[in-house]
């Protein structure tokens, strides 16, 4: 397809969460964020506490409380009313604005009704990005900034197996832009979309990550960048950790890696296709907007561990074979169990008499401990927690796993998984000796004293 306006590989597109977007000054903040940058897309999620609202409107209407759900959403009416008279001075505009929120709230009531099904479910929860996504529009619009509207449900779609139908979205987004080739900016809704067969639907909870992602593959886009309100993903959990800073790079199988342990900014399915088309995500903080956060890239920052996370409640279990020592076929055994389970099995340590692996979820544990006790002695230590260390573990390297193992000097390893990827080594440790062993990580590798990252 040739772009006659549209240059899209100098486009970039700029994701809020929730939070971002709470307030009417937070929807300010945003406007002055968003504008003079350039003709870039936009993708709101809902205000924070909206799509939870609506999720609770459709509980009543499942159980048939119709009069319970209605009065859910006349408050969340009263809220948004609120909003509105706070956000707009310009009476036309906040006129235009209260229509706006009344229709959708016209629309919620008529959805509000006792036979309920997953298809007006689906309606009900659309209707939170709607409204934030209207509300920035018409302040832009205020502002004198000349937004476009992009509906997301005209363009975002998924195909029979829920998966997003790219070709769909990628000639329907641009003939969007097309159709408004002037504007200062893009507005859209992240989140929504409409299934195979035409309907309302969504990309599940979190999806506002996801629409990014997508813009961001089928436009080509320069980068894209996901605002909330902390800055990066941080090099240890700054619960626990006292002087944690924000990684400045990671490589996405890093973030991802760092996304199971735990450090919630971002799920690794949600940037796989910007992962795969190569397109940068920046983590970026709405409340400190100069702070560089963490670009996230396919680039090899080699030479330095970039961070430390840890998983709690985990479950080990060890099998140790008594008869079939050396046998082949042990091993596809013991994971075949697992298996059989649906259970996911996380670390793995192998050595010539047993097995350990661990799982992150007692779910089916006694069945499947069961059957392992058909091939061997099984034993179980549970409120385990996996340390990870993240990083350049490229096993050519010499002394990165080295300076994590010397950090854990006092404490007690029961676990230690190597060589998987690249990208990390993990330990797994006990419950009581996790706040431990992530300081001392954090003071060994990003102490102040040399770090041998540097
Ligand atoms: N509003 C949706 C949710 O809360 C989508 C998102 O914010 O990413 O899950
Ligand atoms: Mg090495």
């Amino acid at each position: 397809m040739t772009d006659n306006h549209h240059s899209c590989n100098n486009m970039k597109v700029l994701k809020f969460g929730g939070t971002s977007v709470g307030s009417a000054e937070r929807i300010r903040n945003v406007a002055r964020l968003i504008s003079g940058r350039g003709q870039n897309i936009v993708v709101l999620s809902a205000m924070s506490g909206t799509t939870n609202t609506l999720v609770e409107i459709s509980d009543y209407l499942y159980k048939h409380n119709v009069n319970g759900a209605k009065e859910i959403i006349n408050d969340l009416e009263r809220k948004y009313r609120q909003v509105v008279a706070l956000l707009f001075t310009d009476v036309e505009v906040r006129m235009e604005a209260d229509e706006e929120v009344a229709a959708i709230f016209s629309l919620l009531r008529s959805l509000a009704r006792d036979s309920f099904t997953s298809f007006e479910e689906r309606e009900i929860l659309a209707q939170g990005e709607l409204l934030s996504t209207k509300l920035m529009h018409l302040y832009l619009r205020e502002s004198g900034i000349n937004s476009g509207f992009l509906p997301a449900l005209e363009y975002m779609r998924t195909d029979k197996n829920g998966e997003a139908d790219m070709d769909y979205i990628r000639v329907h987004l641009r003939a969007l832009l097309e159709e408004n080739p002037d504007a200062d900016l893009y507005i859209t809704q992240g989140y929504i979309c409409r299934n195979a067969y035409g309907e309302t639907d969504n990309l599940r909870r979190g999806g506002s990550d996801l629409t990014a992602s997508l813009i961001g593959a089928a436009l080509m886009a320069k980068e894209i960048e996901i605002w909330t309100d902390i800055d990066g993903m941080h090099n240890n959990d700054p619960r626990f950790v006292e002087g944690t800073t924000p990684v400045a790079e990671l490589h996405f199988d890093e973030a991802a890696e760092l996304a199971y342990f735990g450090a919630k900014i971002l799920h690794p399915t949600c940037v796989l296709p910007a992962k795969v088309n190569n397109i940068p995500v920046r983590l970026l903080n709405t409340m400190e907007p100069s702070a560089r956060g963490t670009l996230i890239h396919n680039v090899d920052t080699s030479g330095s561990i970039k961070a430390v996370a840890a998983k709690d409640d985990i479950i080990a279990i060890k099998i140790k074979s008594s008869r079939m020592m050396l046998a082949s076929g042990f091993m596809h055994r013991v994971f075949e169990i697992f298996d059989n389970y649906k259970r996911p099995i996380d670390m793995i340590a192998t050595s010539e008499v047993g097995v350990s692996v661990t799982v992150d979820s007692p779910l089916k544990l006694e069945h499947i401990v069961d059957e392992l006790r058909e091939i061997g002695t099984v034993t179980i230590d549970r409120d385990m927690v996996i340390i990870c260390v993240v990083g350049d573990l490229e096993w050519h390297n010499k002394g990165f796993e080295a300076e994590a193992l010397a950090a854990l000097h006092d404490i007690p390893v029961r676990m230690i998984s190597y060589g998987g990827s690249n990208y990390n080594i993990s330990f797994l440790v006990s419950k009581e000796d996790k706040i431990p062993a992530l300081r001392a990580l954090q003071k060994r590798l990003f102490g102040n004293h040399d770090n041998i990252a540097d």
